[in-house]
């Protein structure tokens, strides 16, 4: 198994969780622990499970919300009166595995957790060291992790996955290549790579000769905070009209209240153009790689779109991207009337981010549209993010 390294000293905080991943979703229960809680004959558990409408093994029933979208078993100090009453043991797979997250490929599994869990990017953000995978024995993989074990390696496509791989989380760990120079690669790499354009055996060449290509090309960067608040305003729109009750959708109501209704617009442009050269600069200044960590650590978490060839690799990376620039907008103009930002800025909103768009494979299609301009999503969400 290769995990990341902060995989073990993950311990859930329950009351002190400022964003409990028990409120704001449906609960699915497998068929054995819905047969479990109806074996307690306790009414009060089974008032509070119905059967779904379909039933399958995986989703045979679901946990009720009550009020705030919170889990019926969540008492009022925010745990869980299952494990309260009964033992950790009852709870459903769904419960007990968060926020863990698992590639599995048989005899070789890849284990990371979601973003979405605070306490999670608590963690990972906390320190600027590189992000890190750790093997069973938890000695350190730094290199040519074999994630494709023997019994699969005749499927190409998932060797070659496997060596994409391989070169970002080379890539993404070079304190001397930038985002912006990883992310033009990234781009590169998995456009031949999902083309089928190139035979695993010339791989390597191909990743060095598009490392090259971008190291020595020059990017021409342009401040455009016009361009970056008129695609905000339109995202808050899009996310707004989904209806959603939770805390993010509780912040970009407040936002759009507070920036873009009734308000002097220009007067916003220069505070938040302000903000971003001066303080979120700063910021980046303190924490060099945050953003390369989260984009490697998503890659890690969601290796299968490299390496099984039913899903769209270009889509999984533009939606890793997405919420990457969401995340960074949204920390700018939520810090527009602070001195300076923070680590805790950026894990509050990466995380409520992550918790909406982390579980999908790609973007929903309103929000495909405010990047796909001219069929030209890399290039939309490379310019939004850095304008
Ligand atoms: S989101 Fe994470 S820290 Fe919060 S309650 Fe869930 S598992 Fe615990």
């Amino acid at each position: 198994m290769y995990k990341t390294s902060y995989y073990d000293d993950f311990k859930c905080i329950g009351s002190e969780c400022p964003n409990s991943c028990c409120v704001g979703w449906e609960i699915d229960l497998d068929i054995k622990t819905f047969q479990k809680y109806r074996d307690l004959h306790d009414s009060n558990i089974n008032k509070c499970i119905s059967v779904n409408q379909k039933p399958t093994y995986d989703k045979f029933a679901k946990i009720k919300n009550v009020k705030d979208q919170r889990c019926s078993f969540l008492d009022k100090n925010n745990l869980c009166n299952i494990q309260k009453k009964y033992s950790e043991k009852l709870l459903s797979p769904t419960c007990s595995n968060f926020p863990r997250r698992k590639v599995d490929f048989g005899s070789k599994q890849l284990s990371s957790c979601l973003l979405s869990c605070p306490e999670i990017s608590r963690i990972f953000f906390a320190d600027n060291e590189e992000f890190k995978i750790i093997d069973d024995e938890k000695k350190l993989v730094d290199t040519n992790l074999k994630i494709i074990p023997d019994e699969f390696r005749n499927n190409l496509y998932a060797v070659s996955g496997e060596r994409v791989f391989n070169f970002l989380y080379k890539l993404y760990n070079s304190s001397d290549i930038s985002l912006e120079k990883c992310l033009m690669i990234t781009n590169q790499i998995i456009n031949e790579f999902s083309n089928k354009k190139i035979e695993p055996h010339e791989l390597n060449e191909v990743f060095k000769y598009i490392k090259s290509f971008f190291l020595n090309h020059k990017i021409e960067k342009k401040i455009d905070t016009e361009m970056q608040l008129n695609f905000l305003k339109k995202f808050f729109r899009c996310f707004l009209n989904k209806k959603i009750n939770n805390k993010l959708s509780e912040l970009i109501n407040k936002l759009y209240a507070d920036c873009f209704l009734n308000r002097d617009l220009k007067k916003i442009k220069l505070l938040y153009e302000k903000n971003k050269l001066h303080n979120f600069n700063q910021f980046l200044i303190k924490h060099p790689n945050i953003f390369k960590k989260f984009f490697i650590h998503e890659f890690f978490g969601k290796t299968q779109l490299l390496t099984n060839e039913d899903f769209d690799s270009n889509d999984g990376f533009y939606l890793i991207f997405f919420i990457a620039l969401v995340s960074k907008l949204i920390i700018i103009l939520n810090t527009l009337y602070k001195d300076k930002i923070v680590v805790e800025d950026f894990i509050e909103v990466i995380s409520l981010v992550s918790r909406y768009y982390g579980g999908k494979d790609n973007l929903d299609k309103d929000e495909k549209e405010l990047v796909s301009k001219d069929n030209q999503t890399f290039v939309n969400l490379f310019y939004l993010f850095f304008g």
